[in-house]
């Protein structure tokens, strides 16, 4: 593998910023770290290509997978890291900006991985250092009800892989079921969609969580095929991709609303098992609560905790791909 070829990457803000090739290429990388990994040294090698660097995990909304993945992706290319996983524990208890907090990190740090409950500010973050004399590459690590960019990237691989024997993403009906409206993974997977051909969406959701506006703006702007329906088992049935989701209750308080814990007629049980054609999988980005029932955890064609495995090959890949274009740019200044 050769670490001075892979894609160019800066900031990681919102999945509006990949094309088809980007998309094949990620996947690719994480294949071969993956590979890499598991050759003799393969462990070592990755090791020391970036033991110099370090990251900081800028954590302020709860989170389990994507931080630990996150740090473990880190910590396998040696890179170090720090973090901030509670605000009161910074200076913006001091009342100090939340960008002049940022400022401060990017001065000791090469990458700035963040999850925070604040609207955009991973982007905001992104341009306020793009002006000062030390950018720093931003990663969106999920955003409030926005995007959550690496999860969907993720989310490709897996299906990728899953259906590696069936021409990949290409041509598949996924059934997006649940909080349509307030989960960022569905959000920013459902933008993606249009760079494969052939795709058709089945969003099934109670009537208070429909997907917002914007997202099917997108995908008419786009024309990928999509259904709003609550049929669920009409769904299971067709789906070659089913992709449930929580109940974003965190939101509640924001939104002015109270929303029931999940939503039975769309819970995904045994019973589904028996109609999910033979060839489809069953997806979800975690963590889960009652509309996935564990019972159905070691059917085949449930993919959800390989899914969460991807996420540290993937995040691997990207965190490899920024801090490469680093050393490239550092290069080039050098000459
Ligand atoms: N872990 C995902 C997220 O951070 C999904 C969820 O929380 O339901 O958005």
């Amino acid at each position: 593998m050769d670490f001075d070829r892979l894609p160019e990457l800066g900031h990681v803000l919102s999945v509006d910023q990949f094309d088809r090739p980007f998309l094949d290429k990620i996947c690719d990388v994480t294949q071969e770290i993956r590979e890499l990994r598991d050759k003799p040294d393969g462990k070592r090698l990755l090791k020391e290509q970036f033991a110099d660097r370090t990251a900081m995990l800028y954590f302020t909304q709860p989170s389990s997978r994507t931080y630990t993945s996150f740090a473990v992706a880190c910590q396998e290319l040696g890179v170090s890291i720090v973090d901030v996983r509670d605000p009161h524990t910074s200076s913006e208890v001091k009342e100090e900006s939340l960008l002049d907090s940022i400022r401060t990190f990017s001065s000791y740090v090469d990458v700035l991985i963040m999850r925070s409950p604040v609207e955009g500010l991973a982007r905001d973050a992104a341009a306020y250092l793009d002006a000062t004399p030390r950018p720093r590459p931003i990663v969106n690590a999920g955003n409030a009800k926005d995007e959550h960019p690496t999860q969907a990237l993720l989310d490709i691989y897996t299906m990728r892989r899953s259906f590696k024997d069936r021409g990949g993403v290409d041509g598949k009906t996924v059934a997006f079921v649940g909080d349509l409206a307030r989960s960022r993974v569905v959000r920013s997977l459902a933008k993606l969609m249009y760079h494969y051909y052939d795709m058709q969406l089945l969003l099934v959701s109670p009537p208070e969580f429909r997907m917002k506006p914007d997202i099917l703006a997108h995908l008419d702007q786009h024309r990928v095929r999509y259904e709003e329906t609550a049929d669920f088992n009409g769904a299971v049935r067709q789906a070659d991709v089913v992709y449930m989701t929580r109940v974003q209750d965190e939101h509640d308080a924001a939104d002015g609303t109270r929303s029931p814990r999940s939503f039975p007629e769309f819970h995904f049980t045994q019973e589904h098992l028996g109609i999910l054609r033979p060839e489809a999988i069953v997806m979800h980005p975690g963590p889960r609560r009652d509309e996935l029932d564990p019972a159905t955890d070691d059917d085949p064609r449930s993919k959800y905790w390989r899914q969460m495995r991807n996420g540290k090959h993937l995040r691997e890949a990207v965190i490899a791909c920024i801090l490469a274009t680093l050393q490239r740019k550092r290069n080039e200044r050098r000459r």
